[in-house]
């Protein structure tokens, strides 16, 4: 199986012979020339014209209200954790299935992470474990959810769309309507994903994505937080640029900010992506259909799109029976220069999450020790 594998992604991507990589960014001569624009405005840095482009593009293209651009996505979760109300002590609920930033942005507020199982058919947060912990561990107040040991505030929930494919974001919305919990999205990886004719980011108080090298479209580093909520933009804007004053020359900060403003120069960048964007999106789902079809021929369970849900399938996956077979794969298939890796090590095996709550992740376990992720960069040419 690994050695069809390998001949069929070679052939794919039209490489016989070199090193096929996970997810390759799609550039060239126009990120050039608009970088080389940034470069001559005299404006690299933290205030530029294509900060607020590139804003107005991300916004524009989800139909959200605003965007806030961020130096990377972890600092916009992070922020936007912040604006949601997140504080120490808080509890968030997430899932152990995902990449360390959720967690860690998390962890940065001083609250900490409740991991719920995922889904088999979305790999992402599973609205069933969320209710069965819930009903479990928590009761409603007035003015939201509580852990019932320990009198915690349960703040917020932060679902993530594993590899670009939608959880099922309405009914984890209505269960933290019920429950007066935040939803805040961790869309990182979903750019472009739809889910009941609504883009992904767009669903929660709070959305966030990253513009890191591998993501669908990339700005070297970054990320951006969407909102319909002005306040909240406001609130983003303001944390992630120092929380300085708007003054013509003195320096005033209301509160204790960060320093999270994404450089003009890799603004510049984005705004060149984003025109790209339609075009990439086309072209891996014709990726993801090869590799379906491929897998039909073979026997191997593909990874598909979850129903109702149109996916971006930024990381194609497939998911092998056990264990031994993914290591097997994986080894066959490095071995060979076709890059393939595993998902993550599930965030309650890492040191620093171990002892966080958790309900049964039986999906989790199983998920994390077979799926495989496979080549799926776009084949477009970055002219
Ligand atoms: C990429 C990613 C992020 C943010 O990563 P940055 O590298 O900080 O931009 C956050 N969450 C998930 C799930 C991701 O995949």
């Amino acid at each position: 199986m690994s050695e069809s594998f390998i001949r069929f992604v070679r052939e794919l991507y039209g490489e016989p012979t070199a090193s096929i990589p996970l997810h390759a960014p799609v550039m060239g001569a126009r990120e050039k020339a608009r970088v080389g624009e940034a470069i001559d405005s005299g404006f690299v840095s933290s205030v530029g014209a294509f900060v607020t482009e590139f804003e107005r593009q991300v916004a524009a293209f989800l139909g959200s209200r605003y965007a806030v651009a961020a130096v990377n996505g972890t600092a916009a979760l992070h922020a936007a954790l912040v604006v949601a109300g997140v504080r120490a002590g808080d509890l968030v609920l997430t899932q152990s299935l995902t990449f360390v930033a959720t967690c860690n942005a998390i962890h940065y507020c001083g609250a900490e992470p409740v991991f719920v199982d995922v889904d088999e058919e979305t790999l992402g947060l599973s609205p069933e474990a969320l209710v069965d912990w819930l009903a479990e561990h928590a009761e409603r107040r007035d003015d939201g959810a509580y852990a019932r040991d320990s009198g915690r505030r349960i703040r917020a929930c932060v679902p993530m769309h594993t590899l670009g494919h939608p959880v099922r974001i309405e009914k984890i919305a209505a269960i933290c309507n019920a429950w007066g919990i935040d939803l805040i999205e961790d869309a990182a990886e979903a750019l472009g994903s739809v889910r009941n004719g609504r883009y992904c980011g767009t669903f929660g108080r709070l959305g966030v994505f990253s513009f890191n090298g591998n993501k669908i479209i990339t700005t070297g580093g970054g990320g951006m937080i969407v909102t319909d909520d002005e306040d909240l933009a406001r609130r983003a804007k303001h944390l992630t640029t120092t929380a300085k004053k708007p003054h013509p020359w003195a320096f005033e900060h209301d509160e204790v900010g960060f320093n999270y403003r994404l450089p003009n120069l890799n603004a510049a960048f984005g705004v060149a992506q984003m025109e790209r964007l339609p075009e990439l999106l086309a072209d891996k789902r014709e990726v993801a259909a090869a590799y379906a079809r491929w897998c039909a021929a073979q026997g191997v369970a593909f990874v598909h799109e979850p129903a109702g849900a149109r996916s971006n399938y930024w990381l194609n996956a497939l998911r092998l029976v056990d264990e031994a077979e993914r290591d097997a794969f994986l080894a066959a298939t490095n071995a060979a220069g076709v890059m393939t890796r595993p998902l993550w090590t599930p965030m309650h095996r890492l040191p620093m999450y171990e002892k966080a709550r958790r309900g049964p992740l039986p999906m989790t376990e199983h998920l994390a020790a077979t799926v495989v992720n496979i080549p799926s960069s776009a084949r477009v040419v970055g002219g």
